[in-house]
């Protein structure tokens, strides 16, 4: 049980990667805050299950107000926040020149604004304790682009940037910080990039394959299991000097 005593806060963690990475901090001890606006109960038995301690916060990540309000009342409630996870994100897909405004606002604000708003509350109690990881999942799209995705790729090499400063302020202290960068990972988020094919006419399963053929050589996709292990290891001592990393994990999108 590395991580009894620690306190986690997963941001977007009712389905997909960041449930999986609840799951995995709550299985190594640590009483793990869920964010995010899915199916609330069924999360919550998820983590009681593992024997850990849980809780849950509606913060909507794209209003600093909220949460600046969330993380103050995880310190007052848990007396810390020593692991922030920033994982809420959307997507939307459509060339620039029809891409919504209010589309782009949304994305910028919950993909990368949050990271800003949530790490700015946390740090200096991480800095007054003397420990803390902050972990942003990124995604392959911090480092390369994609067509139709433009707002999702700015965000994304946002986060990458941001990491990098966190990590160079924090640097000398035991608070590290890195950007965790995923390939297909098979989520609601990527469901609907399946549907939006077998829409216009793809078999299900030819969808899928076809999606993981243009990009990710293994044609398997990474699974939040494996993305929570990763969490694990910079959480642990041996991650300690891992800092401003942007860490990809893409069945071999990037080594293309
Ligand atoms: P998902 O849709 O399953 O989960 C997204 C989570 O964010 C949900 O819990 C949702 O309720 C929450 N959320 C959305 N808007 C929110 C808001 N305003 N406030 C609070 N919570 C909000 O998607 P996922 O695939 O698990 O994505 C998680 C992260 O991983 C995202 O940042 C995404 O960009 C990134 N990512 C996903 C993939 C992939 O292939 N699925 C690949 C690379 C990176």
């Amino acid at each position: 049980m590395q991580l009894t005593g620690k306190v986690a806060l997963v941001t977007g963690s009712t389905s997909g990667i960041g449930l999986g990475i609840a799951q995995q901090l709550a299985q190594q001890g640590a009483t793990v805050i869920l964010n995010g606006f899915g199916d609330v109960e069924q999360a919550k038995a998820l983590i009681a299950a593992t024997g850990a301690e849980g809780d849950y916060h509606a913060a909507d990540m794209s209003d600093p107000q909220q949460i600046a309000t969330m993380i103050a009342w995880i310190e007052e409630k848990y007396g810390a926040l020593d692991i922030l996870v920033n994982n809420a994100g959307i997507q939307y897909t459509a060339p620039v020149e029809q891409f919504p405004v209010e589309r782009w606002d949304a994305i910028i604000a919950i993909n990368l604004s949050s990271v800003f708003h949530t790490s700015r509350a946390a740090l200096p109690g991480m800095q007054a304790r003397g420990w803390g990881r902050i972990i942003n999942i990124a995604s392959v799209h911090g480092l390369v682009a994609s067509k139709e995705k433009s707002a999702y790729v700015a965000a994304k090499h946002g986060v990458v940037g941001l990491t990098k400063v966190i990590a160079l302020e924090n640097a000398q202290s035991p608070i590290t910080c890195n950007a965790i960068c995923p390939g297909w990972v098979l989520t609601p988020l990527v469901q609907q990039q399946i549907d939006k094919r077998i829409a216009a006419g793809e078999d299900p399963e030819a969808a899928r394959l076809a999606l993981l053929s243009e990009k990710q050589p293994a044609q398997a996709f990474v699974t939040p299991e494996q993305l929570g292990a990763l969490v694990l290891f910079l959480c642990s001592e041996g991650g300690a000097q891992v800092r401003g990393a942007a860490w990809n994990m893409d069945g071999g999108w990037l080594a293309q």
